[in-house]
């Protein structure tokens, strides 16, 4: 990036907020994740979070739902004889603690809202769920987290990505939210998958026998012009695989529970983010979630 393009940055990602360079290198590095599901920190953010936490980094989870929604054993979907949203969300639970045990995470925070269900189902207008809360209600209890745990890292989701799951733009929204009102300097990211991440996904399906229709390039590509952040976990990739696997209830609707651990690695072993807030001395594109914050210079690809 020129230097005029990331001044524009820096004054783009200060504008209108509180926040400010972190420099204290003393303090203990934190990355918080902010998940919808049981399984999303997993599928989602399973390499970073493993590959920071053996790096000695405190590695927070928070899960906004219970995944009642999620399939019941057997792949049995909601609604249909055999599921039972408690049962699914109990056994769901004990497989997020378990996926949680193989990526090395220091803490769990689970926010106990309902499951919202997809987009075109119509669970999600019900007034229990998690996507009809209020943002400032769920960012309210996120930012008391923020607040507890001091992270100088936090990451959710893409609103501008190609998956458009409620309680996944509910759980973004209301993290970004939470940075905001907890005032407190964090770099904050989204999870995103560009074009570079569904060819390779492809590519391995293909070598399985499965035939992957992706999102539509054109949108592929504006997400993958966004990406700032790539890093490679490839050295953790097995851990990720095992924490996907643990969420042994979902693995009926998983294409990547389908791939060996060689094409796992292939299509799942670079994780690319969006940096869309934080301190001011990172210059982009980054290979560290921490760069900038590691005593006010970047380290790069140390973790
Ligand atoms: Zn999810």
């Amino acid at each position: 990036m020129s230097s005029a393009g990331r001044i524009a940055w820096v004054v783009k990602i200060f504008e209108g907020s509180r926040m400010c360079p972190v420099k204290n290198s003393s303090t203990p590095l934190k990355l918080m994740a902010v998940h919808a599901h049981p399984d999303d920190e997993a599928t989602s953010t399973g390499g970073v979070l493993a590959r920071y936490a053996l790096a000695g980094v405190q590695t927070i989870v928070v899960t906004c739902t219970n995944g009642e929604l999620g399939d019941a054993p057997g792949g049995i979907k909601p609604g249909a004889d055999g599921h039972d949203p408690r049962t699914v969300a109990s056994i769901r639970l004990a497989e997020l603690r378990t996926a949680c045990a193989h990526l090395g995470v220091s803490t769990l925070e689970l926010l106990g809202y309902h499951d919202s269900g997809m987009a075109d189902w119509d669970h999600r207008h019900r007034p229990d769920v998690f996507c009809t809360v209020p943002v400032e209600t769920a960012a309210a209890r996120i930012t008391g987290l923020i607040e507890r745990h001091r992270p100088q890292v936090v990451v959710s989701y893409d609103v501008d990505g190609t998956y458009q799951h409620p309680d996944h733009l509910h759980a973004a929204r209301a993290t970004a939210r939470a940075v905001e009102l907890a005032g407190i300097p964090v770099k904050l990211y989204s999870k995103a998958h560009g074009t570079t991440y569904w060819r390779r996904l492809r590519e391995a399906l293909t070598q399985v026998g499965v035939e992957l229709r992706g999102p539509e390039p054109g949108a592929l590509e504006s997400v993958e012009r966004r990406i700032t952040t790539s890093i490679d976990v490839s050295a953790v990739i097995e851990r990720k695989r095992d924490a996907l696997h643990a969420h042994e209830s979902q693995l009926n609707s998983s294409l990547a529970a389908k791939l060996p651990l060689d094409l796992f690695s292939y299509a799942f072993g670079t994780e690319t983010y969006v940096l869309t807030g934080g301190v001011a001395n990172s210059a982009l594109p980054e290979v560290d979630l921490f760069a900038g914050v590691r005593g006010g210079h970047d380290d790069g690809p140390t973790a």
